[in-house]
């Protein structure tokens, strides 16, 4: 399979080129040079900007059940293009073909779901304490033109996030993906036009990240911005858009705890969590990090962990008995080798990986640490990465302490059979997503989002869409 030609997709035109240059895109696999990106310049952005500006007055005027039926036509493209949206995927940041495509299929659900809700954007008529107001209506109305920053770990899904419930809203979108994953967005992005949507109400800019961010929130046309990507350029996005006066919704990574407690199902939860940390190589914001095993399982656990992380098999996201592709860029091979470094000069004990495999490509073996004291990066900077740390506990309250000690609250997991501990864990761990006995939190239907640090708002579920609306009231008097 060829790697696609990039283009941008700005003012209703796909351009071969912008004004921004070029960059080379290189390939985790083996690091070959796959295209050379085209990049959008301040010109082409603002272009954009206006374009969707056109949009918006277009789109708005759509009905809810005349979005909804361009966006359910968009998923079931999707589904239909999701192999060779999934190999470009897979190409460019080198996940196992076969989560590259459910992610595309899981994409195309999101779609299906915020076109539903958008037709249940209800208002309600509120009783007046006043004899002259006959009504008052408060109603929900589409927020305006929305800049949509994508990042590369899941780069369908947490663009169509974006994408498909500004649409659903009645907003226009320009969609940015990383730079690293811009092919499998823009064929994301050509699903939507061929469904329907109406050209100015779609655009799509690859470019330098802090340029595009710059000049879109800056420009006035851009009412919201919504990101997903790392706290301090989230922070960063975050206080220009509070400058600004405008809406912002972040989603910014965690360090997820993973309380073991004594009576789980010990099996189950090692074959869980081998598969929940090690999926996507680890480069998933909701991904276990934090082990606190109870005592009295804890060499036992350990000890299986380690085995089955041996096993986990790591090659070509092409190959279909590859368990785990390479990291997506070669900065994040770096952060993993100096987090694990920094923790073992500090007195932390590596159980098994804790290096770079091979010379070529981006791979970094499947690691277990223990021991990992409190000062070290690892302990409290979001590995981003096929890291595990395990620790043990004997108290439930502490473990629950510890797992709730970091600025990061995205997701929090424990394993316990108990009901009344369920509960318990349920009710004190602090963060958006709780999962108890398994790591699913991450559905169309659900809510997604984090407390504290892990960011502001929603994405998917009912709570999705509603970050793409204003609300408006509209009082009626008799004259
Ligand atoms: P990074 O901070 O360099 O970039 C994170 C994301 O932000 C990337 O997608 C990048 O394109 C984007 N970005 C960078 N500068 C930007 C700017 N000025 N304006 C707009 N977007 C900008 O980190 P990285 O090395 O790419 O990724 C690792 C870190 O990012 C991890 O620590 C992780 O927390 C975070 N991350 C989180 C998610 C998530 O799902 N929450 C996804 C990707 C990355």
């Amino acid at each position: 399979m060829q790697y696609p030609q990039l283009k941008l997709f700005i003012n209703g035109q796909w351009l071969d080129a912008g004004s921004g240059g070029t960059r080379d895109l290189n390939s985790p696999l083996d690091e070959s040079l796959l295209t050379q990106i085209p990049l959008a310049g301040p010109v082409e952005l603002n272009l954009a900007a206006e374009s969707v500006h056109r949009g918006f007055a277009i789109w708005k005027k759509k009905n809810a059940h005349e979005r909804y039926i361009i966006l359910r036509k968009a998923a079931d493209l999707m589904r239909e293009r999701s192999k060779e949206i999934g190999e470009v995927l897979t190409m460019e940041q080198g996940k196992p073909l076969n989560e590259s495509i459910r992610e595309i299929t899981l994409a195309a659900d999101i779609t299906d779901f915020q076109a539903e809700e958008a037709k249940r954007l209800y208002g309600r008529d509120v009783p007046t304490r006043l004899p002259n107001i006959i009504s008052q209506n408060v109603i929900r109305q589409p927020i305006g033109p929305v800049a949509a920053f994508a990042p590369w770990n899941f780069p369908v899904n947490l663009t169509v996030r974006k994408m498909a419930s500004a649409l659903a809203a009645g907003c226009s979108v320009i969609v940015r993906p990383d730079i690293q994953t811009p092919g499998c967005a823009m064929l994301v992005v050509q699903c939507f036009l061929d469904a329907g949507v109406p050209a100015d109400a779609l655009n799509f800019v690859i470019g330098k990240p802090s340029e595009v961010s710059d000049v879109l929130i800056n420009n006035p046309l851009i009412r919201k911005v919504s990101f997903t990507g790392s706290v301090p350029i989230g922070k960063v996005l975050g206080e220009q858009c509070a400058r600004l006066v405008k809406h912002f919704t972040s989603e910014l990574g965690g360090h997820s705890a993973v309380i073991v407690c004594e009576d789980a199902d010990i099996p189950y939860t090692i074959a869980a969590s081998v598969t929940g940390k090690f999926r996507n190589a680890g480069q998933i914001c909701t991904c276990p990090t934090r082990w606190f095993i109870h005592e009295s399982k804890f060499d036992a656990w350990v000890a299986e962990f380690v085995e089955k992380t041996k096993q986990i098999k790591l090659g070509s996201g092409m190959d279909k008995d590859t368990e785990m592709g390479p990291l997506a860029m070669k900065r994040r091979l770096e952060t993993m080798q100096e987090l694990v470094d920094d923790a073992v000069a500090k007195g932390a004990t590596v159980l098994t990986g804790g290096h770079r495999v091979g010379d070529k490509g981006w791979f970094f073996a499947p690691t277990v640490v223990t021991n990992v004291p409190a000062d070290a990066r690892l302990a409290y900077d979001e590995p981003f990465g096929p890291i595990a740390i395990v620790e043990k506990y004997s108290d439930l309250n502490e473990a629950i302490e510890k797992a709730n000690s970091l600025p990061y609250a995205l997701a929090a997991y424990a394993f316990t059979t108990d009901a009344m501990k369920q509960h318990v864990l349920g009710q004190e761990l602090e963060a958006g997503m709780v999962g108890i006995n398994h790591f699913g939190v991450s559905q169309p239907e659900t809510p997604f989002g984090g407390w504290k640090e892990s960011g502001i708002g929603q994405e998917m579920g009912a709570e999705g869409i509603l970050p793409y609306t204003e609300v408006k009231l509209i009082s009626v008097s008799t004259p």
